[in-house]
């Protein structure tokens, strides 16, 4: 395929956008080369500036799980529009969506809206630390829970320690705030409680997680930080950005039957707007601004595009449930005829997989945790990713990123990927 005017955009745009970009993973600096740059999105399908036609398994990082430019969103968003586009007052829309949304997920009372997920974990983080009047928070190594300052935190010298920043312009003084445990372990949960007794306010994690490939918590680790939270007086906040209205209606809450404090929502619930939210009971939420001290606001929150487009899509979810279960066959056909032709060619790798989320690591042991994902071959990565993107396929350009299937892909699309990858897989020896 021919990718030669995605890097004619891609010289002009590094001009005028820092690395020509507005969010890193997009200048394919994991796998190398230049990225495609898309001119319109519909189903199952990316067609690019070069007039390429791709399988999209990213699904705009997840939001769009129904595919691109599902019928109902865009009308709900068009017609929206031209009732005016931002407010700054109060709409009936923020309410019926709020209401939708508490009747999905399991657990939760009250929902705030806010524009990213960045936002909802940021904000949910500062309402744990308000509740509890405790400053430290717990996050998982190789968790992603946006680009705020308190989750830009890396794993120190020791083997569960302090935090360091792991950005430029994160401060020594947030980061102490910040522990670090691995995910999947609940010891080193344990070890954190007890050297900052007291001083804990939340634990923040990815019940399921996607930002290290996608990685599955082993049986009781989410029972057992529940049992560590309501011991400690620490609140568990579940970042279900990725996996919320997802991997089932009410999220990994529903899925796998453990409740949170707080959970955090982006990406589906905002039906491919910038949307975020975070949600808990009523007891926890009535302490934000106005009903509150915690104080937490926004120009755009509830905006209603946003809201109009967030609505058609977890109508549609909530009133086609099947969904759920046809995106998990889906993912599942992927899976073992990806691992067919890998198997076939003595490739060694692992693949994990719940629900839409997959990814594939090429290693030898099984990856869950941070570390064992960091084991993966990244020079196979990147010629698996290009031999898939040559033959019209788009992958997550990172091994550290997990896939999202959308429900407008066949069958037929996914033969067709699985067909591509036993065209090169040989090279990947
Ligand atoms: N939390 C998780 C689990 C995510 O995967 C992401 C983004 O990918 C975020 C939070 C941040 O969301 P946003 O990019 O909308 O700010």
């Amino acid at each position: 395929m021919i990718y030669k005017r995605s890097s004619a955009l891609f010289d002009e745009a590094k001009k005028y956008i820092p690395g020509g970009v507005n969010s890193p993973v997009r200048a394919f600096n994991a796998v190398g080369g230049d990225p495609i740059f898309v001119k319109e999105a519909k189903g199952a399908y990316l067609h690019d500036e070069d007039g390429n036609k791709l399988i999209d398994y990213i699904s705009s990082w997840g939001p769009m799980i129904l595919g691109h430019a599902f019928p109902s969103v865009v009308e709900a968003v068009v017609e929206k529009t031209k009732q005016g586009t931002s407010f700054g007052i109060p709409t009936a829309l923020e309410t019926k969506i709020a209401k939708l949304a508490v009747e999905m997920v399991p657990n939760i009372d009250k929902i705030r809206f806010v524009n990213s997920g960045t936002e909802a974990c940021m904000s949910a983080v500062r309402l744990a630390r308000g509740y509890t009047r405790k400053d430290k928070i717990i996050k998982f190594a190789g968790c992603y829970h946006g680009h705020s300052d308190s989750f830009l935190i890396q794993a120190g010298s020791g083997a569960v320690t302090f935090g360091e920043p792991n950005s430029p312009g994160v401060t020594k003084g947030t980061a102490k705030d910040t522990l670090l445990a691995h995910y999947n372990d609940l010891e080193s949960v344990k070890t954190v409680i007890k050297e900052n007794e007291g001083d804990i306010a939340c634990i923040i994690i990815e019940p399921v997680a996607g930002n290290m490939g996608c990685i599955i918590p082993k049986k009781g680790f989410l029972e057992g930080l529940r049992q560590l939270c309501d011991d400690n007086n620490i609140l568990l906040v579940f970042d279900e950005v990725m996996t919320g209205f997802r991997l089932a209606p009410g999220g990994v809450q529903e899925l796998l039957g453990v409740k949170a404090d707080i959970v955090t929502f982006g990406k589906v619930v905002g039906g491919g707007l910038p949307v975020g939210a975070f949600a808990g009971k009523a007891e926890v939420m009535n302490h934000l601004a106005p009903d509150g001290p915690v104080y937490q606001a926004g120009t755009l929150s509830g905006n209603p595009l946003a809201m109009a487009a967030g609505y058609a899509m977890l109508t549609e979810l909530n009133s086609n449930r099947d969904v759920f279960e046809s995106l998990s066959k889906k993912t599942e056909y992927l899976h073992e005829g990806m691992k067919k032709v890998l198997d076939d060619a003595g490739i060694v790798h692992q693949i994990n997989r719940i629900g839409s989320m997959i990814s594939i690591h090429f290693c030898e042991n099984p990856v869950t945790d941070f570390k064992s994902a960091a084991h993966g071959n990244n020079d196979k990565f990147k010629a698996y990713f290009h031999g898939m993107l040559d033959r019209g396929v788009y992958m997550p350009p990172s091994a550290f990123e997990s896939y999202f299937l959308n429900d407008a892909l066949s069958y037929e699309d996914i033969d067709h990927t699985v067909k591509a990858l036993s065209e090169f897989v040989h090279e990947l020896k």
